[in-house]
């Protein structure tokens, strides 16, 4: 079984609100949420960080992006808009070394990030 959280949650052996699935692409509530709407959307595959992508995940990133989409569609915050975050190493914030795009939207976000 995997160590990592996320292949976890993939693989069904840790719970997790999901909200969308495919062969490919999960996005599930983030645990700690900080906006309304918190979502991880990842890719099924272990990926460790950005530092691993490369043009051969152009077909994935945009598989990422386009549920990313749809989620924002669903859930309602396309009009209003909505930040994607990805947070790469020690000092980018990155706790989960399993490829994550945090959605988060629902509320007025500030800038720049802590
Ligand atoms: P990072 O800091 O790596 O960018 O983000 C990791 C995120 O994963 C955090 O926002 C954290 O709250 C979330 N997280 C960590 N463990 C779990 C878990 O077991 N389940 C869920 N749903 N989220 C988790
Ligand atoms: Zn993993």
């Amino acid at each position: 079984m995997s160590e990592c959280v996320f292949c976890k949650i993939v693989e069904g052996s840790l719970p997790a609100e999901k909200v969308y699935e495919d062969g490919d692409v999960l996005a599930f509530r983030d645990l700690h949420a900080q906006a309304p709407i918190h979502l991880l959307v990842i890719p099924k595959k272990h990926i460790s960080s950005v530092r691993e992508i490369g043009e051969e995940e152009g077909p994935l990133l945009g598989r990422i992006f386009s549920v990313v989409n749809q989620l924002a569609d669903e859930l309602g915050l396309a009009d209003k808009g909505f930040r994607i975050v990805n947070n790469c190493g020690e000092d980018g914030g990155q706790t989960v070394y399993h490829i994550h795009f945090h959605l988060l939207g629902g509320r007025a976000l500030g800038w720049p990030p802590g």
